[in-house]
């Protein structure tokens, strides 16, 4: 235990040496927190890639964790769902949309509201109202040669114009 000469003398400064993050984001620095004494998992020098979002002060160990979570920046949509994984711009839009979740049928109609546990069932369902669209086009195309057959010749034969 007493030899002075060791060839693998090492000084412990291994924290200092961290990879630099190497994206062309600028990033800010961090504001400190109201409560800095906040226990987290990772120690803040082993989180180099703050996000760069001014009055967000998250910081991350890897630079896909940062790019993932700075998408809910740029794209604005800040709510996330658990269940899904689709993004909402707003709380309440999120909890509308949870609301879906339940029953196990998260899949519901645009048109009439009808809910579905699988989205190829909701497709399917959707031909319906594709199908009465065309049927009430095609009535009201119908109506309109019937109306054009039977409104008399004169300057202006609409009538329904405001
Ligand atoms: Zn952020
Ligand atoms: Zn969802
Ligand atoms: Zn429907």
């Amino acid at each position: 235990m007493a030899s002075a000469s060791g060839p693998f003398v090492q000084p412990s400064t291994s924290g200092l040496a961290f990879p630099q993050p190497q994206q062309p984001m600028k990033l800010l620095p961090v504001k400190p927190r109201k409560y800095p004494n906040r226990p987290s998992k990772t120690p803040v020098h082993e989180r180099p890639y703050a996000c760069p979002v001014d009055g967000c002060d998250r910081r991350f160990s890897r630079s896909d964790e940062l790019t993932r979570h700075v998408r809910i920046h740029t794209g604005q949509k800040p709510y996330k769902c658990r269940v899904c994984m689709r993004s909402f711009s707003r709380s309440d839009h999120l909890t509308t949309h949870i609301r879906t979740h339940t029953g196990e049928k998260p899949f519901s109609c645009d048109v009439c509201g009808r809910k579905f546990a699988r989205s190829d069932e909701r497709k399917r369902h959707s031909r319906v109202h594709l199908k009465q669209k065309l049927k009430k086009e095609a009535k009201q195309q119908q109506q309109q040669q019937q109306q054009e057959q039977h409104s008399p010749p004169g300057p202006s034969t609409s009538c329904m114009q405001p």
